[in-house]
């Protein structure tokens, strides 16, 4: 039993469809997806769209800060009007993307902030995405309340400083593909410390491919690796990992495995 707390499914990432991505997926033991619904809204309305008669599908509607520059009214008023569905589980991603720069930093900031009041107003949980912008984040989140919903920082990429912070403002840490990489000793040191319920983890899909399939399109049947690998590292079962992280899911995102 596995859940994938983010993945991207829709048209724009599987054009085939999501069907037998998921088959793939279920087979290998995945029991949840939280499908993210960003980018136009017709590309939300598609993530969104996979949850119906999929009962093991539940989707996230934001604004990746990659796409902050082009979140007009209209769009606004769309995702607002998208994330109260029931079948959304979060408010998300959103954040600050300092990397890549995509949008303007100050229009990062903007939809970030007004997101995070859409996530309290909703009563929903954050997904937050951060990159290379960690106090400027953290600062946002502090500033806006966001302890009120609390969330979780997906692909988590920061140190243990940063990963206390964000336990400390009721965000939970999802460990993606990344971890798995050699490279990746700061996030491997926080994966074997953070407390055991308050840790998930995810493919962020069709992106990060875990070894020994980097490289490859990544697809939820491939957050079976990074569960070994993060089990590995806190010296437990793959199994014991597989069942804290589908409760911590159930816990934080209301989420409940089906059993297929
Ligand atoms: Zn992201
Ligand atoms: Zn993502």
């Amino acid at each position: 039993m596995l859940i994938d707390t983010h993945c991207h499914l829709d048209g724009e990432y599987f054009p085939e469809g999501a069907d037998e991505t998921l088959a793939r997926a279920r087979s290998a033991g995945v029991t949840g997806f939280v499908c993210v619904g960003v980018g136009s809204l017709a590309q939300t309305e598609a993530a969104l769209a996979i949850t119906a008669r999929r009962p093991d599908v539940w989707a996230t509607v934001g604004v990746h800060p990659h796409d902050a520059a082009s979140c007009d009214d209209e769009l606004e008023a769309g995702l607002v009007r998208l994330a109260a569905a029931p079948r959304v589980v979060a408010v998300g991603e959103i954040g600050l993307d300092f990397h890549y720069d995509h949008s303007p930093r100050e229009q990062q900031q903007k939809v970030f902030r007004r997101f995070i009041q859409l996530a309290r107003e909703l009563k929903k949980p954050i997904v937050v995405h951060t990159r290379t912008a960690p106090e400027e984040t953290l600062r946002i989140l502090t500033e806006e309340g966001a302890r009120d919903v609390g969330g979780l920082i997906h692909c988590f990429s920061e140190n243990k400083a940063f990963a206390t912070r964000a336990l400390d403002l009721d965000f939970d840490l999802s460990f993606s593909g990344i971890v798995t990489f050699k490279s990746a000793v700061d996030i491997q040191e926080v994966a074997a410390w953070a407390p055991a319920e308050r840790i998930l983890v995810e493919t962020d899909s069709p992106y990060l491919a875990p070894i020994p399939l980097r490289g490859k399109r990544c697809e939820p049947a491939y957050v079976l690796h990074t569960a070994r690998f993060v089990a590995g590292l806190r010296g437990i079962p793959l199994e014991e990992l597989a069942a804290l992280t589908s409760q911590n899911a159930q816990r934080r995102l209301g989420v409940s495995a089906v059993l297929n």
